[in-house]
């Protein structure tokens, strides 16, 4: 167990916090805005309050608890994630980094030691997006990319709005969306196999991926099973079938980075004595670089009208979602890389490949993030697991990342 930090305070306010909407499977249902998300925060403003902490909202409901630092005009550290969780989310999605971020404070308080920049952590609102269908919220808002009505705008399946709620909890503030930060650290257990198939003890996120999704629709002629000789078809499946084994040559291409996910299949009509009229599936493809996620765009878009045209069929290709890599700051990646070396610990650098609210910060501020395993790769499920040694050792590389940060 790490010295710098107090392993066992950080899971025991783990645990406390897993208590409040606890499921009977082991997870935690804290769903943005609701009277389990504000009982949470309740507990971790007792938390950070104690700790001496100043606390601030701002108008999306935001939160942030401030150490103070000894140079005035110094902009702060922020450590930062989420406490909502998704309807059967896991223990650790989010409230890792922010009892994360708290034990960071504390251990600094236990030890008396001052820094030059305030440390600050950040609590976002309705990251998981499950409740209000979007995710990031409320750090998008807090980036300028999301307009804060649209935001209040937003309804669960009940009709309930997001700014009824953040009135009703009392959780807009007054703090200004101040892009000012010297530097965002957000610890987070993986949510993928990768540290767990290595056996690396830290990943040092350098960036997240970017994504595109697609809805294809290849169309031929329906005919009959039997009397049609294969040669006089205009059959969709065979087209499919030619688009799906390219999918997964480009996949093999861009390697290891890329993800290629053909799914939600459809083929209409739904007989199976019938050469299909029309197959449609979904193409999600990753790549956390933009220009070979261009490329690999340019290569699904001829892959798909040449396999189409082959075949004899029409197709319709729409681009449904698109959003960009982020690239983090090289001198946070640094802070931790050197960090997690200090500490003795196994690490290696990877690229996200799921969204986070530091995609956001990063928008205007210099941030990185710090990734621990978790069992099996297991997340936005009760039975998400890390182990508490892993626990102590993430938010060990997170207190040294964060000391130099604030120094430096
Ligand atoms: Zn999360």
């Amino acid at each position: 167990m790490s010295e710098l930090i107090d392993g066992e305070r950080l899971w025991g306010r783990l645990m406390a916090m897993a208590e409040i909407g606890a499921t009977a499977a082991g997870g935690s249902n804290r769903q943005a805005l609701s009277d389990d998300d504000q009982a949470g925060r309740d507990l971790f403003l007792g938390w950070v309050t104690a700790a001496g902490c100043t606390v601030d909202t701002d108008a999306v409901g935001n939160l942030f608890a401030t150490r103070a630092g000894t140079d005035p005009d110094a902009r702060p550290v922020v450590l930062g994630s989420h406490l909502d969780t998704q309807p059967t989310g896991g223990r650790f999605d989010g409230v890792y980094g922010v009892l994360g971020g708290l034990e960071v404070i504390e251990s600094l308080n236990d030890r008396a030691v001052a820094t030059k920049a305030p440390i600050r952590v950040a609590v976002w609102t309705n990251e998981e997006g499950s409740r209000f269908p979007v995710s990031m919220m409320g750090s998008a808002v807090w980036a300028g990319a999301l307009d804060l009505e649209v935001a209040r705008a937003l309804t669960d399946v009940d009709g309930i709005a997001v700014g009824a709620e953040l009135d009703r909890l009392g959780w807009a503030g007054a703090l200004p969306f101040g892009h000012d930060l010297g530097a965002y650290l957000e610890l987070h257990i993986e949510q993928g196999p990768v540290l767990e198939d290595s056996g690396s003890e830290i990943g040092i996120v350098t960036g997240v991926q970017g994504f595109r999704w697609m809805t294809l629709a290849v169309s031929g002629e329906p005919a009959h099973a039997g009397p049609t000789p294969m040669h006089l078809r205009r059959d969709p499946s065979r087209a499919v079938a030619e688009i799906l084994t390219g999918l997964y040559e480009i996949s093999d291409r861009y390697a290891p980075e890329a993800r290629v996910t053909p799914a939600q299949f459809v083929s209409l009509p739904q007989s199976p004595n019938t050469v299909p009229a029309e197959i449609r599936f979904s193409i999600d493809f990753r790549n956390p670089d933009g220009e070979l996620l261009d490329q690999m765009e340019n290569r699904v878009r001829s892959l798909i009208a040449s396999a189409a045209g082959a075949n004899g069929c029409e197709f319709e290709l729409r681009l449904d979602n698109v959003s960009p890599p982020v690239v983090f700051d090289a001198g946070c990646v640094a802070a931790v890389d050197t960090a997690a070396a200090e500490s003795g610990l196994t690490s290696e650098r990877m690229v996200s490949g799921a969204g986070h609210d530091a995609c956001n910060v990063a928008r205007h501020n210099p941030a990185a993030m710090i990734f621990i395993p978790c069992r099996d790769g297991i997340s936005h499920n009760e039975l998400e697991s890390i182990e508490p040694e892993a626990a102590a050792a993430g938010v060990e590389v997170l207190y040294r990342s964060a000391l130099s940060l604030a120094n430096g």
